[in-house]
C-alpha cells in the first residue's frame, strides 16, 4: 500500500530511533531537560525568535498561541479555510474563549491588508474588540500553497497598524520556505509568533515547536501547562524533532515527486489536478470522493477526502521516484 494520505505518516528514521535512546534528558517541566532546551534554541535561531517552547502537537502550539495572544471575548481574524479555525475542534472557542470572525482569502488562502482592515473591529462599550490575526503557511486547505513573505509581511503590517498581534500557522513552514528558496526566517521576520511541525515533511514522529518573544514564551509555557502539555523526560521526543530539522533541506524531494505525481494524475480521465506549489496534490473527481478513495484504496494507494469532490494525496519521505509511479498506475487503475 502506497500512503499518500498525509506527511505524518512517516516512520521515524534509524538515525531518530537511536537519538532518542541516546538523548540526555531531565524534567522539562522543571526544565531540566536539555535536549529539550537544545531543540527549543535551535529552532529560535533557525526561526529568528528570542525563544522556542516544544508542544506535543501543532493543535496544541496553535492553541496555546490563541490563549496566550488574547483575553476572553475578543475576535480573532482567522481565513476560513484555515486549520485553527477549521479542524481544531473550536478550539479557539474552547481554550481562548473568544470568537473568530472569518476572512475569505483569495484562491491560495492569501487574505489581503485590507480584509483586515475591514475585519478589525475597535474595542467600544457594544463590541469586543480584535484580539489576534492568524495566518497560515503553507495553506493546508488550499492545496499547500507557499505564500511569499511579501505578502504575509503586507498582511501582518495591516494588522500592527491596528495593534493587532498576529501569529503565523506554519506547521508546513518549511515547505513555504523550501518552495521560495528563502530562510524559513523571512516569513516569521513579519509576525509576532509562529508555530511550526517537525512531524509532518521533516518527519519526526512527535512534536512541534510555538517560537516568538521571550516573554510571549514565557506566558506560553502556562497556557502549555494549562491545556496538560508539560512534559518530563521529553528530551526522548525532542531528540528526533533535532534530526528532523535537518530534513528541511530534502523538502525539495517531496515537492518534486508531488509534481510528478500531479502530472501523472491529470491525464487520467475524469481527474482534473492543478500543478502544486508543494507535497500536496488535490485532485477533483467526476465521482464522490470517499468511492474513488475506495476503489484507489483496493488498487494500492491511500489518499483522503477534502471535499464531496475532492480528494488530497502528500508526498512525504517515505515515498520514493518508483512509489509516485505506482500510484500514479494504481489510480488509473481505479478510475
Ligand atoms: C497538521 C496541521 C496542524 C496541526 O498539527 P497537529 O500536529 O496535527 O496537531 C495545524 N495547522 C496546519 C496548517 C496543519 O496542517
Amino acid at each position: 500500500m502506497i500512503d499518500l494520505r498525509s506527511d505524518t505518516v512517516t516512520r521515524p528514521s534509524d538515525a531518530m530511533r537511536d537519538a532518542a535512546r541516546d538523548a540526555a534528558v531531565g524534567d522539562d517541566v522543571y526544565r531540566e531537560d536539555p535536549t529539550v532546551d537544545e531543540l527549543q534554541e535551535r529552532v529560535a535561531d533557525v526561526l529568528g525568535t528570542e525563544a522556542a517552547l516544544f508542544v506535543p502537537s501543532g493543535t496544541m502550539g496553535n492553541q496555546v498561541a490563541g490563549r496566550t495572544h488574547t483575553e476572553r471575548g475578543q475576535e480573532v481574524l482567522c481565513e476560513r479555510e484555515s486549520h485553527i479555525y477549521k479542524w481544531e475542534l473550536a478550539g479557539l472557542a474552547q481554550h481562548a474563549q473568544v470568537q473568530p470572525r472569518t476572512l475569505d482569502g483569495d484562491h491560495r488562502g492569501v487574505v489581503a491588508p485590507e480584509q483586515v482592515r475591514e475585519g478589525y473591529v475597535e474595542a467600544d462599550g457594544h463590541r469586543a474588540g480584535t484580539g489576534l490575526l492568524t495566518l497560515e503557511n503553507t495553506h493546508n486547505s488550499k492545496g499547500g500553497t507557499a505564500i511569499a513573505p511579501e505578502r504575509i509581511a503586507e498582511t501582518a503590517a495591516a494588522a500592527h497598524d491596528l495593534g493587532v498581534p498576529v501569529h503565523l500557522d506554519g506547521a508546513r513552514l518549511f515547505n513555504a520556505a523550501a518552495a521560495h528558496d528563502v530562510p524559513a526566517a523571512e516569513f516569521v521576520a513579519p509576525v509576532d509568533t509562529v508555530m511550526c511541525c517537525l512531524s509532518k515533511g521533516l518527519g519526526a514522529p512527535v512534536g512541534s515547536v510555538l517560537a516568538g518573544p521571550d516573554s510571549f514564551v514565557e506566558a506560553a509555557r502556562r497556557n502549555r501547562k494549562l491545556l496538560g502539555g508539560g512534559m518530563r523526560q521529553a528530551g526522548m521526543i525532542a531528540a528526533p524533532g533535532l534530526e528532523a530539522l535537518d530534513n528541511r533541506d530534502r523538502l525539495t524531494e517531496d515537492h518534486r515527486r508531488a509534481e510528478r505525481l500531479a502530472a501523472g494524475l491529470d491525464r487520467i480521465d475524469g481527474l482534473s489536478v492543478d500543478a502544486p506549489e508543494t507535497n500536496i496534490v488535490i485532485v477533483e473527481t467526476d465521482r464522490p470522493a470517499e468511492a474513488f478513495l475506495d476503489d484507489c484504496a483496493a488498487a494500492g494507494v491511500q489518499g483522503v477526502p477534502f471535499d464531496d469532490h475532492v480528494v488530497r494525496f502528500c508526498t512525504h519521505w517515505d515515498v520514493d521516484d518508483d512509489d509516485v509511479d505506482a500510484a500514479i498506475a494504481a489510480v488509473e487503475r481505479a478510475v
